[in-house]
């Protein structure tokens, strides 16, 4: 890895408050219309994040500080990352035939992304996440799936072409789950399962689905039964125990340590790449979205690559995205250059 502007950042500080961000992006670059490359089947979410110094304790009333409507859904937030890199990218998901649908709709459509099988249901609210925000970056969330639980296997089959053109799948839970094992399933060439939210006693079908698993650290933590992995150790001990579980590959994210890779190719072998650094940390939401969009992105465009080149490039996106405010806003582009990254 050669040097970049990212790498030479170093990093402070924690819990800046985020300021006001728009619904408004800047026009993407132009796009050839070439065949899909990175296919992402999962949600889309209007994201309402309330912005207050302390969380409300159950039965308090709090007075918030100001409100912002964002873009969001891991879905649509991962499939943003690798597009905004410059990757060709189709989304397989669901909105309502509402007003924030519509929004939503044409939102994708002006960012490059292909939307043949984003589908507008009548009847049906688009997905909503009501997240409060404090002065420390804590968060609360609380989702309302409305149209992301009408997502299901048939709208695998739909896109078939799309399955089997494209390079890299990527999918996460929020999402109906048969359709993404049956996404997975189909799938023929690199597959990521970002298993989150996390859910209890997760099918093993699931987790030997994917090539690559990836979680963070409270993820991984559900999935293998521990109370918490606070440390690189405790992050290998659970990636091992992912792969006696069967999955490929696994790889964990842990925040500001970076993350951990181990492979069933090589099981005695954990890779630690270690986070890139921020200079000014403004806001951490959507960093492990920009990771896996990222992570997909650099898996397409260098497959000669070794996964460690691949954890390295996306964790500087990520770090990138850590150093902007909002979610999708702060995912890098064509401003990281190609040759600071691998
Ligand atoms: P979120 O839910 O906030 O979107 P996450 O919990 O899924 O994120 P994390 O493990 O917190 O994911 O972060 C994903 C990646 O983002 C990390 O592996 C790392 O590369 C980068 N990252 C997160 N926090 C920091 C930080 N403070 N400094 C540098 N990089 C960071």
């Amino acid at each position: 890895f050669k040097s970049s502007a990212l790498h030479q950042m170093s990093r402070t500080r924690k819990g800046a408050h985020p300021q006001p961000q728009t619904t408004e992006q800047p026009p993407p670059p132009p796009k050839d219309n070439g065949p899909i490359e990175v296919l992402v089947f999962g949600s889309i979410n209007m994201d309402y994040i309330t912005y207050l110094n302390e969380l409300p304790k159950p039965g308090e009333t709090l007075q918030a500080m100001y409100r912002e409507q964002c873009f969001g859904g891991k879905g649509a937030n991962q499939c943003m990352a690798a597009a905004k890199l410059g990757a060709n990218c189709a989304l397989i998901a669901k909105l309502g035939q509402d007003d924030l649908g519509s929004i939503y709709y044409e939102y994708l459509q002006q960012m490059g992304i292909n939307t043949d099988y984003v589908e507008q249901l009548e009847g049906v609210e688009t997905g909503i996440a009501q997240i409060n925000v404090d002065d420390n970056a804590e968060n609360t969330i609380v989702v309302l799936p409305g149209a992301n639980q009408r997502l299901n296997s048939k709208d695998v089959s739909a896109a078939k072409k799309l399955f089997k053109t494209a390079k890299v799948l990527l999918c996460q839970l929020e999402t109906n789950h048969k359709a993404v094992l049956c996404a997975l399933k189909l799938f023929k060439g690199v597959s990521i399962l970002n298993a989150a939210p996390a859910m209890k006693d997760m099918p093993p079908e699931l987790i030997q689905a994917a090539s690559i698993l990836c979680v963070n650290e409270v993820e991984a933590a559900q999935l293998t039964d521990r109370e918490d992995i606070k440390t690189l150790q405790d992050a290998k001990a659970a990636a091992g125990e992912l792969l006696e579980k069967g999955a490929q590959s696994v790889i964990i994210t842990m925040g500001a340590l970076g993350a951990v890779h181990l492979s069933q190719s090589d099981p005695k072998y954990c890779i630690h790449c270690p986070a890139a650094p921020v200079r000014y940390l403004a806001d951490t939401s959507g960093a492990g979205d920009a990771f896996l969009g990222s992570l997909a992105y650099h898996i397409l465009r260098f497959p000669n690559l070794n996964p460690e080149s691949h954890i390295y490039a996306a964790n500087i996106c990520a770090a990138y995205s850590v150093g902007h405010r909002g979610t999708q806003p702060s995912f890098p582009g064509s401003e990281i250059a190609q040759d600071d990254l691998c």
